[in-house]
């Protein structure tokens, strides 16, 4: 990271108001006897990203970062003295089956009113921030027919229904060879039925299958002839064709047409900022991760929580080590106890692959700062803000209600995003560090860096560099804000982030821990 002559001034980030510890971000560290304002002077040379007690810490006192304890002073600490990995006992995170429940559930925060956007209204009560014709899929045979669909459906169709941003083909691998009376097999199913009921695919998605496969559309959607008004039941079963190639091309650009119509009559309206979804990722972290961009994803969390909206943080492994903060946050006992039994169900998946979450810091992690697991884990939860947990969503399932939500995803960007879209999601924002061209075709995708250096390499990528907060530009207050207002107009389609004018979009993953046959 490169810093201004203007802004190369000693740099330290305080994350919470209770920290007594601060993270040096400046790109060299600091010298013994540098002035960190306040009066506090540091006594040693401190690397970046490292830690420097604000105020005297005693021994056995608290150690505090995020506003959470990472570990007990085992020696006494002088205000300005590096807090290392060695000064620091560990706080041991408590087993699974010893979790405090809802024993520190924060209180509401102030309700913040008048904030909206211009979005789709739909029959079900949710709310699109995009017009899309979603075409789902019941098996991989079809993906290529489809495909020739969906590329005709763009170039003859779509320019004569200005008012589609759109068409996605929902496709997938899965549908076909599946051990079918295998519990965990209903994690996909359920994916693909949440995905056709998008907000943003307005209720209209149709459903191309082969026909002889596992998967029955009739799992898909609520009932077969949903769509009898139009015409057609908005099932199509390529073997159904009695004119080859051509007749199933036909009769998909037919179904597609009917829908078309209908979302080419939607219009945008003001709906409050509580109809949004966000969902929250991280990937190709770095240790400027729970530094900058995280902090920043988590006090415009907050926000929008105060605003009423529904906001998702996943990836089960990144947040497994402060799993005991995350319980006790739990707004009820009930919301603790599924937040244990999604990672218990976790820890099983792993074990079944005699694999674990590497519950070690590494050496990289260690040398950027991070002492421990639990502060690793709060880095990665820092995005969830401080608000109390509402609700746990499973693998695949919808978000019922508003609030912060935790969805329980593995940490692979496609299949975290795949299911935060069958979860609901209307919006995605995605933190990065080392950097990805990351995308969704079914949500516009905002993505932040971690440090300015990217976010200046990567200027036709990056929508928000979070690196100010770093450079001293920003307060994590100020970026706070700003992501709140972008999420705001890139609902609204009044922003469109790099992902979506480039339409850089990953394929959908799905989650399938069942036993193929
Ligand atoms: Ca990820």
């Amino acid at each position: 990271m490169s810093l201004s002559p203007s802004v190369d001034r000693p740099r330290l980030v305080r994350l919470h108001a209770t920290d007594n510890v601060g993270v040096v971000v400046n790109d060299r560290g600091v010298a013994a006897g540098t002035a960190l304002g306040d009066g506090l002077v540091a006594l040693e040379a401190i690397p970046p990203s490292h830690k420097v007690a604000l105020e005297p810490i005693t021994e056995g006192a608290a150690v505090r970062r995020y506003g959470e304890v990472i570990g007990w002073a085992r020696r006494d600490l002088p205000a300005g003295s590096w807090v290392k990995e060695a000064d620091l006992d560990l706080p041991t995170p408590p087993t699974l089956d010893s979790l405090p429940k809802s024993t520190a559930v924060p209180a509401p925060g102030e309700p913040l009113e008048g904030y909206t956007f211009e979005g789709y209204r739909n029959a079900d009560g949710s709310v699109g921030t995009r017009n899309l014709l979603g075409i789902t899929t019941t098996v991989q045979c079809v993906t290529g027919v489809l495909e020739h669909a969906v590329k005709r459906i763009r170039t003859e169709l779509l320019p004569r229904y200005p008012h589609v941003d759109d068409v996605v083909a929902l496709t997938h691998s899965f549908g076909c060879g599946v051990a079918f009376d295998s519990k965990d097999v209903q994690i996909p199913i359920r994916t693909v039925r949440n995905l056709a009921r998008n907000p943003n695919l307005g209720g209209q998605a149709l459903v191309v299958g082969l026909g002889c496969e596992m998967l029955r559309p009739e799992q898909i959607v609520d009932r077969e002839g949903a769509g009898a008004d139009l015409g057609d039941s908005g099932l199509y079963r390529l073997q159904e064709s009695q004119t080859g190639f051509a007749g199933m091309i036909e009769q998909i650009l037919a179904m597609a047409q009917r829908r078309l119509e209908i979302l080419d009559r939607r219009r945008r309206e003001t709906c409050p900022a509580s109809a949004l979804v966000l969902g929250m990722q991280c990937g190709g972290s770095d240790a400027f991760s729970g530094i900058t961009a995280n902090p920043a994803l988590g006090f415009a969390s907050d926000l929008l929580v105060r605003a009423g909206a529904t906001v998702m943080f996943s990836e089960v492994t990144e947040v497994r080590d402060a799993a005991h903060l995350l319980t006790a946050r739990s707004e009820t006992e009930a919301v603790a106890q599924a937040l244990i039994d999604e990672m218990e169900w976790y820890d099983r998946y792993l074990e079944r692959g005699q694999s674990d979450r590497s519950a070690n810091t590494s050496p990289g992690n260690k040398a950027g700062g991070l002492s421990n697991i639990v502060e690793k884990a709060l880095g990665a939860t820092v995005k969830s803000g401080t608000s109390a947990i509402r609700a746990v969503i499973g693998p695949g399932e919808r978000a019922q209600g508003n609030g912060l939500q935790f969805c329980a995803t593995p940490a692979g960007d496609f299949v975290c995003g795949t299911l935060q879209l069958a979860a609901g999601m209307n919006l995605h924002v995605f933190t990065t560090g080392r950097g990805t061209p990351y995308g969704l075709a079914m949500a516009p995708v905002i993505k932040v860096s971690t440090r300015t250096d990217l976010a200046r390499r990567w200027p036709d990528l990056i929508d928000i560099d979070a690196g100010r907060i770093a450079t001293g530009e920003r307060t994590v207050l100020e970026l706070g804000w700003e992501l709140f207002h972008y999420y705001l107009d890139v609902a609204s389609g009044r922003k469109k982030p790099w992902a979506e004018v480039h339409r850089l979009h990953n394929d959908l993953v799905l989650f399938n821990p069942a036993p193929l046959t």
